[in-house]
């Protein structure tokens, strides 16, 4: 059985900045399964400006986790749709143990993969980051300084996330740290965890991961 014909379900763990947003739309290629970041479904939910999206905006722009219940019947609703039928892969989900061992019942992954980075390049990378803000192509503020800030894809405009203010880039890591890691250590209790260095480049990593599928 090669990669292409199993079911995959997979968690992608890591600190922000640590490429598992690359990653995970190279898998989604890869794999022809969908990518679902719970953070870019809590962006979406924001700019939709209901109730539900200013409590989270609320949290997102204070560096904070948002409410369990909040991020888990987003995640729910998204992976029962179609084009989730026959697996996909999850960027941002569970940051807490409480998520993972509550999730257990409704989402089982085949595989965790982790990145694994040190919070000084984590900074770096995170606070150099741009993105467009119409169709997210990903780029840097060494680009936009070189080229402009018109977005290669797209044409739209290539902007700085909201939440990558210095504060609250220190928040998420210090909450990553403190509440997310275990959750790594609750999937290796599972035997379900595979570990990746971050720190290398995107093909490398891309080739290790498809190697362990
Ligand atoms: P990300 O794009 O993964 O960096 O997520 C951006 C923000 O969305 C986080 O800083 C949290 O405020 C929120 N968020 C995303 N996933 C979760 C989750 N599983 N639980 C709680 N908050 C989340």
């Amino acid at each position: 059985m090669t990669a292409l014909d199993g079911q995959h379900r997979l968690i992608l763990i890591g600190p922000q900045g640590s490429g598992k947003g690359t990653q995970g739309e190279l898998l989604q290629v890869y794999l022809q399964l969908p990518t679902i970041s719970t953070g870019q479904l809590c962006r979406m939910e924001i700019e939709k400006n209901s109730a539900r999206g200013q409590e989270i905006a609320d949290a997102v722009h204070g560096g904070e986790l948002v409410s369990g219940d909040i991020v888990t019947t987003m995640l729910r609703e998204r992976i029962s749709e179609y084009d989730a039928r026959e697996g996909f892969i999850i960027d941002g989900f569970p940051r807490t143990v409480a998520q993972a061992q509550q999730s257990l019942s409704w989402l089982v992954p085949t595989k965790v993969i982790v990145f694994e980075l040190h919070d000084d390049i984590a900074v770096e990378r995170m606070t150099s980051r741009r993105a467009c803000e119409k169709c997210r192509y990903k780029t840097t503020a060494a680009y936009v300084a070189a080229h402009g800030d018109t977005c290669p894809r797209c044409f739209s405009k290539l902007v700085k996330r909201s939440d990558d203010t210095p504060d609250a880039i220190t928040k998420r890591l210090a909450t990553y740290r403190a509440i997310t890691q275990p959750v790594i250590n609750f999937y290796t209790e599972h035997g379900l965890v595979e570990r990746f260095n971050a720190a290398l480049s995107i093909p490398l990593i891309f080739m290790e991961i498809a190697h362990v599928l």
